[in-house]
């Protein structure tokens, strides 16, 4: 274990922001996991860094999560169970199991993070969540750092959203995931965009790392690289408002996008409604608001966590008053 008294979170998160912390522990071993959630008061738990941003300095203990380990088990059966460390790095075990032929994730592909965070909000993109291949998961609860497994069934996945994002927020850390991966591969092309690679390509038959590549393909040209500007992906979640809601704006936004659902709620892309509150390409100081996708807020150099959050109140205040909708941030405000 490798503790940092008074430490920058500056290089720990993906926003860049300079913000501090009373001690960053960086722990390998899950014995001193236990330890530390049994003795240290409430910390928070870090892992890429990639979903959180963090508002003036931090008075708390943080402990980042950095547990490795791939295990595969049942080698030969048709859709083995994999576990892996709550510290490994996601895209990186998207990649190992492409190597390795199993399938399932390959939607999934560059998405950042570790492992440990990808069922906190139930990861997603290009029409798969991670909900598809969860088995289940272990976690030491803090205060007693016992270990606690959850099925998939307990962890109440739903769009962006996890039991660790509601009733049990703040109380475990995820030490490992087990995952159900494929052999015998269906792929999913459904989202239009991994079509569209794939028909410039001529592939008419997709493997797994087709499918991958054209995600990869399509993330790097519309989304940016947090080693270049800072950011955290897709600022807030898509709201899902009332069909009725949904009509009425329809009649007055034709062209406003909106995905049913058989519970007569409407998921309106979040970025639409920032894009046409006329926020996209738009910066308050050094915080902007990036310019080829409206969803995604950047630090432009230099911004702190407190100008980041004043960007994202204004465009929730407009969006608010223009369609009467209310955004939510997906990312995790620390302050
Ligand atoms: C460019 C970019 C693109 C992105 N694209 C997507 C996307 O397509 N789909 C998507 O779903 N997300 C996306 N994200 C968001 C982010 O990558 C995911 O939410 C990811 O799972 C966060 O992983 P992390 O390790 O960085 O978590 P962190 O940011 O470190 O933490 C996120 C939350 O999880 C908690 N946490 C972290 N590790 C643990 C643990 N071991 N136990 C308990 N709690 C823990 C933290 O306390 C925090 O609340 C994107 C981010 C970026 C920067």
């Amino acid at each position: 274990m490798e503790l940092i008294n008074n430490a920058s979170l500056k290089s720990f998160v993906t926003f860049g922001v300079e913000a501090s912390c009373d001690h960053l522990y960086r722990i390998e071993d899950i014995e001193e996991l236990k330890l530390a959630a049994q003795f240290l008061e409430n910390p928070l738990i870090l892992g890429g860094g990639s979903n959180v941003l963090p508002i003036g300095d931090i008075g708390r203990n943080v402990l980042r999560i950095e547990l490795k380990g791939i295990e595969i088990e049942e080698e030969e059966a048709n859709d083995p169970l994999v576990h892996i460390g709550a510290g490994e790095i996601w895209h990186q075990f998207v990649l190992w199991a492409l190597d390795r032929n199993l399938g399932g994730v390959e939607n999934l592909s560059l998405i950042p993070g570790t492992i440990g965070a990808s069922p906190i909000q139930n990861i997603g993109a290009y029409g798969v969540e991670i909900e598809s291949v969860f088995h289940s998961l272990e976690a030491v609860k803090l205060g007693t750092g016992e270990i606690r497994r959850f099925s998939k069934e307990e962890c109440r996945f739903g769009y962006r959203d996890s039991i660790f994002k509601q009733e049990a927020k703040g109380q475990y850390i995820i030490t490992g995931v087990t995952l159900r991966l494929t052999r015998e591969h269906k792929v999913n092309t459904s989202y239009g965009a991994i079509q569209d690679v794939l028909n410039q390509r001529g592939i008419l038959d997709p493997t797994i790392q087709d499918v991958s590549n054209a995600v990869i393909h399509i993330r790097q040209s519309k989304l940016p690289d947090p080693a270049v500007i800072g950011n955290a992906g897709s600022f807030f979640k898509n709201p899902i408002i009332p069909k009725n809601q949904y009509d009425t704006l329809k009649e007055m936004f034709t062209d406003m996008p909106g995905f049913p659902s058989e519970d007569l709620t409407v998921k309106v892309p979040a970025g639409w409604l920032i894009e046409h509150a006329g926020w996209k390409g738009k910066a308050i100081g050094h915080a902007g608001c990036y310019e080829k996708q409206a969803l995604v807020l950047v630090n432009l150099g230099g911004a702190t966590g407190t100008e980041i959050w004043n960007l994202a109140e204004e465009i929730i205040k407009t969006v608010g008053e223009k369609f009467e909708i209310r955004l939510s941030p997906e990312v995790n405000i620390w302050k």
